[in-house]
C-alpha cells in the first residue's frame, strides 16, 4: 500500500512519463497501463481528467508572460490555481520551454498568453502539446500597431501593455475567460477586475501628467529594443530609435549601431535607456559614442521585475518606467498614489 505522499509522487511521475511517451510507445505498454489503472484510478483514468486538472476544485490556469500572470492573479485571486511560466527578467522572445512547461501547458484548464508572437517558443509548444485546454490570446484583443519589416512583410507589434488603456481591455478579456471557466466565481472576478481597472485608469492619467513635465523638445525615447511604441503613442513621447526591432532574436549590425549613434546625436536627448531583459553592453556603447548618459535606472520592457523590486507588478513596472523616463529626460516625477474608489 502506498502512503499518500508516495502515491502522489508515483502518480505524478507516471503522468509525466505518460505524457513524455509518443502514442506508439504508449501502445507498447498496455499491461503496465492496465496495472496502473487498477492501482491509481485517479492518476490515469480518462474519466478522472477533471479531477487531475483541478486543484481543490480550483481551475488550473497557466499564464505565459509575467505581465499576463500578474493581471490574472489580480483578477483570479484565490479562486484559481495560477502558474506563470516566464520568470521575472526572462525575455519572452527567445524563451525556450523546458519539460515542466510542457506538462503545465498540457494539464491546464485555461492558458492565457500574450500572442502577436511575443512568446514564439511557448506558443509553438502550446500548439503542439495536444491538450484540450482553452487558449486565450489576451494581448490580441488589442488592435495592434503594425510594423513594416521591409520587403512587404508587416507584423503586429506584441508590446501592447505599453498603453494602459490596452491593459484595461486585456483585464476584461481575462475576467471573461475566468468567468467562462468558473461561472460560480464570476461575481468575484468582476469585482476584482473593477478594482484593478479603477487603479489602471488612475495610472493612465498619472502617466500622461508625468510625461507632460518633460520639456517638449526632450520627450524622446531611445531604447534597446522596439518595445515602447504603444507607450510612446499613448503618452505623447516619440521613439527616436532603437538598437534592435520588436523581437530580441535579431542582432544589430555595426551599421545599425552607427546609425543609432547618429540619431541620438541629432535628437540631442540627455539620456538613452537600457532594459532589464536585455544585456546592456551594446546600448552602453551607443551612449558612449553619442556622448549621452545611459539612464541610471533600466526600463522594464517585456517582464515585470523580481519580487521586492520597484517593478514587481504591472502597475509598479509602469510607475518605475515612467519615473525612469521622467527623471532622465528632465521632467518632475511625483509618486503615484492611487485612491481607492471602486468597492
Ligand atoms: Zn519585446
Amino acid at each position: 500500500m502506498l502512503s499518500i505522499p508516495d502515491y502522489q509522487t508515483s502518480a505524478r511521475s507516471l503522468i509525466s512519463r505518460c505524457t513524455a511517451l509518443s502514442p506508439k510507445r504508449k501502445a507498447i505498454f498496455p499491461t503496465l497501463a492496465a496495472l496502473w489503472l487498477g492501482m491509481c484510478a485517479i492518476g490515469c483514468s480518462p474519466l478522472a481528467t477533471d479531477r487531475n486538472n483541478a486543484t481543490n476544485g480550483k481551475p488550473k490556469v497557466v499564464a505565459t508572460s509575467t505581465i499576463i500572470a500578474d493581471l490574472t492573479e489580480e483578477v483570479g485571486g484565490d479562486e484559481i490555481e495560477l502558474k506563470g511560466i516566464l520568470k521575472p527578467g526572462a525575455d519572452p522572445h527567445v524563451y525556450e520551454p523546458v519539460p515542466a512547461d510542457s506538462l503545465a501547458l498540457e494539464q491546464a484548464n485555461l492558458i492565457l498568453y500574450n500572442g502577436y508572437n511575443l512568446e514564439p517558443g511557448l506558443i509553438k509548444q502550446m500548439n503542439s502539446a495536444g491538450s484540450n485546454s482553452r487558449k486565450v490570446a489576451v494581448g490580441e484583443v488589442v488592435k495592434p500597431l503594425e510594423l513594416d519589416k521591409g520587403k512587404g512583410e508587416v507584423v503586429p507589434d506584441p508590446h501592447v501593455w505599453g498603453d494602459v488603456q490596452n491593459v484595461i481591455l486585456m483585464v476584461n478579456a481575462i475576467r471573461d475567460a475566468l468567468s467562462d471557466r468558473s461561472p460560480e466565481d464570476a461575481a468575484e472576478f468582476r469585482q476584482n477586475a473593477a478594482r484593478l481597472i479603477d487603479r489602471l485608469q488612475q495610472l493612465d492619467a498619472w502617466i500622461i501628467q508625468q510625461i507632460e513635465t518633460i520639456p517638449s523638445d526632450r520627450r524622446k525615447l531611445v531604447t534597446t529594443h522596439d518595445a515602447f511604441q504603444y507607450y510612446a503613442r499613448a503618452y505623447n513621447i516619440s521613439v527616436v530609435g532603437t538598437l534592435i526591432g520588436i523581437s530580441t532574436e535579431e542582432q544589430p549590425s555595426a551599421q545599425t549601431v552607427q546609425q543609432l549613434v547618429e540619431s541620438v546625436k541629432g535628437a540631442k536627448v540627455p539620456a538613452i535607456f537600457a532594459e532589464t531583459t536585455i544585456n546592456p553592453a551594446l546600448i552602453q556603447t551607443v551612449a558612449e559614442e553619442a556622448r549621452v548618459k545611459l539612464a541610471p535606472r533600466q526600463l522594464y520592457s517585456d517582464s515585470i521585475g523580481a519580487s521586492g523590486s520597484d517593478g514587481d507588478s504591472y502597475i509598479n513596472m509602469m510607475v518605475a518606467n515612467t519615473r525612469t523616463i521622467v527623471e532622465a529626460l528632465g521632467g518632475k516625477y511625483t509618486p503615484f498614489q492611487p485612491k481607492v474608489t471602486a468597492k
